[in-house]
């Protein structure tokens, strides 16, 4: 952590600049850092020290005040928050609380953030899909947003750099969907996910369940090793931070490596209130940074800045950054900024049951958390009357049945001794979305955080592409699980708002033209070359996959391209 001299201007000039410690900053800072960059890394957020900072991660159920529920009064005093499933007692202290945080809704949006050292990286799910050219070249074929400025094999050697970094586990599947990885061992399927595997192999052609891809160290190699990492212990407690570093986030991963190489300087209580622009340059000069402790501003500068705030705060600091050259915001000129707001459509769910093989049970914990179907809708070509399709989880379990009706020696017999119920199986859809201009966010004109940032208004919600994507799920899963016979199939509208798949994307999209983009192929700002997006933000479509293992591979392959432009021409071109 820092100590930087604030009253001397030379100990507040840096190499680079990286604004958030999350899932992409920590990439971005790694990178850099390991380039030989003096990178300062400005995070919002307080510190949160890997294993020393996790309070809660050897804790058991019975020592947690409430037994790891939420109380009533903390449901009712935050409705956005406690929406996610995450948010217990076990990690809520990694949770942004909905009065700490303001904004304004205008339409229905659970924005759930982590403000801390390692962002949402130490709460996420950790399931890591590559993009294949389907999802590239998906706006130019179906004709919406605008082209992706790059293609799969652009960005496939930079999935492979994250991937034997962070450690990804997975099968390789070979499916031209889904590129395989450069994977460590796959968490195995269970018996009654093996089976829904072979049905839907055998009875439908292009569509596969295949062992979730997550970021766990299932067999940890040297790299993961001489990070300080050791194998996941299947705890399935990763919310609370791993104490193991078994999952991947910054705090076990990308920041300690970038402290080690000495190089990088963490500043935590430092929101990023805008980007200093220097007209006479052309380009942008450093920031300017609120402390949230003393309330003092300060300037830091660097040649080259990262904003890696995730995909709304990221929009928010270049909205906020005004100079008479860009009145409308840092690189805005064609006004496109904060607009192409797109998430991805979580909203159904289908459960059933399965009385064949019951000689199974499941033993063990599966972290990644059982199979995943790749999209099978509108790959290779249009084929139904919605946009775009769908990937979906699945999983299935037996529980532990206790018949607590006996009493004494019966009651403790059963108690030991606990039957198994019934196989039951669930789905969950993950549906892309479409980036559409009015699907935007932007700054409020009257009202300002404690830190006087301007509170962002967000005005984001589903349409009729949506409701049919998910019409069709029901159909075509319900008639997937009737040819794996599972029984008491039920369709379940999950009802939850945008946003609460924590997958928002876009508002300073990449493109080819400045005119309707803003970002360029290397994810720079097509007009402020030393400006770099690589979290959400840039993201030009969505997608059906988790996104952050695009985000953080985006931020490799941008520094990469940084570095040498700043050897080559100081980035001006
Ligand atoms: C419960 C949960 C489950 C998830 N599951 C998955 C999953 O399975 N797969 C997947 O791909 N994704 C998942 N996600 C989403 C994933 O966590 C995010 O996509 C990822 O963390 C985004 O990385 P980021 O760097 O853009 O943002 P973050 O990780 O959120 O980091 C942004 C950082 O910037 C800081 N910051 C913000 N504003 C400022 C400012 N003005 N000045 C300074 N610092 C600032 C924040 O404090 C934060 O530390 C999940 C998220 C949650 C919460």
């Amino acid at each position: 952590m820092s100590n930087i001299n604030i009253d001397s201007e030379k100990a507040r000039t840096f190499d680079a600049i990286v604004i958030g410690s999350g899932a992409s900053g920590g990439w971005a800072a790694k990178e850099l850092a390991e380039k030989g960059l003096k990178t300062l890394v400005l995070e919002r957020g307080r510190p949160v020290e890997h294993v020393k900072d996790y309070p809660t991660t050897n804790m058991y159920p019975y020592e947690f005040e409430h037994r790891n529920q939420l109380t009533f009064k903390e449901q009712e005093e935050n409705p956005i928050a406690a929406s996610c499933y995450a948010y217990r007692e076990d990690a809520k202290h990694f949770f942004v609380k909905d009065k700490e945080h303001p904004y304004v809704q205008e339409k229905p949006f659970d924005w759930i953030r982590g403000y801390q050292v390692g962002g949402k990286s130490l709460m996420w799910a950790r399931q890591t899909q590559r993009w294949s050219d389907f999802d590239f070249e998906g706006p130019a074929r179906d004709g919406f947003a605008v082209d992706w400025p790059i293609r799969y094999a652009d960005i496939a050697p930079w999935y492979s750099h994250v991937e034997r970094f962070a450690g990804i586990s997975g099968n390789r599947d070979g499916l031209a969907e889904l590129p395989d990885g450069d994977f460590l061992p796959a968490f195995p399927l269970n018996a009654v996910e093996d089976h829904f595997r072979k049905t839907v192999k055998e009875k439908y052609q292009g569509r596969h369940i295949i062992s979730a891809r997550c970021a766990h160290l299932s067999k940890p190699n040297q790299t993961h090793i001489d990070q300080g990492r050791v194998q996941c212990q299947n705890r399935i407690l990763c919310q609370r931070g791993c104490p193991f570093g078994g999952y991947f986030s910054s705090n076990s991963s990308t920041l300690p490596w970038a402290q080690k190489t000495g190089n990088m300087t963490l500043r935590p209580f430092s929101v990023v209130h805008s980007i200093l622009y220097d007209e006479a340059k052309g380009r942008a000069t450093g920031v300017k940074v609120i402390d949230t402790n003393s309330k003092e501003e300060i300037d830091f500068f660097a040649p080259v800045i990262f904003i890696n705030a995730s995909a709304l705060n990221t929009n928010l600091i270049l909205l906020n950054s005004i100079s008479s050259r860009f009145p409308q915001g840092l690189g805005n000129d064609n006004g496109l900024l904060g607009k192409y707001i797109a998430f991805h459509n979580y909203t159904a769910v289908i459960t059933a049951e399965y009385d064949g093989l019951l000689q199974y049970k499941t033993d063990g914990r599966n972290p990644a958390g059982g199979g995943y179907i790749p999209r099978f809708r509108n790959v290779y070509k249009q084929e139904t009357d919605f946009l775009r399709g769908y990937a979906a989880g699945f999983g299935a379990s037996r529980a532990e049945v206790r018949d607590t009706s006996a009493t004494g020696e019966a009651l403790i017999e059963n108690l030991l001794n606990p039957q198994l119920g019934p196989w039951r199986v669930n789905s969950h859809m993950m549906g892309e979305t479409i980036p559409k201009e009015s699907n935007h966010i932007r700054l409020d004109t009257q009202q300002k955080d404690d830190w006087g940032v301007p509170l962002l208004r967000i005005s984001i919600d589903y349409d009729e592409n949506d409701r049919k994507l998910r019409q069709d799920y029901y159909e075509q899963m319900s008639e997937m699980f009737q040819n794996a016979g599972f029984t008491n199939i039920k369709t379940h509208d999950d009802n939850r708002r945008p946003g609460n798949d924590i997958h928002e994307m876009g508002g300073v999209r990449m493109g080819h033209d400045p005119k309707t983009s803003l970002l360029n192929k290397w994810n720079q700002l097509h007009l402020c070359k030393n400006v770099f997006i690589t979290d959400g933000a840039c993201m030009t479509s969505t997608g059906t996959q988790n996104p952050t293992l695009t985000y953080m591979a985006l931020a490799a392959r941008a520094v990469d391209y940084a570095v040498k432009e700043m050897k080559k021409n100081g980035l001006k071109g």
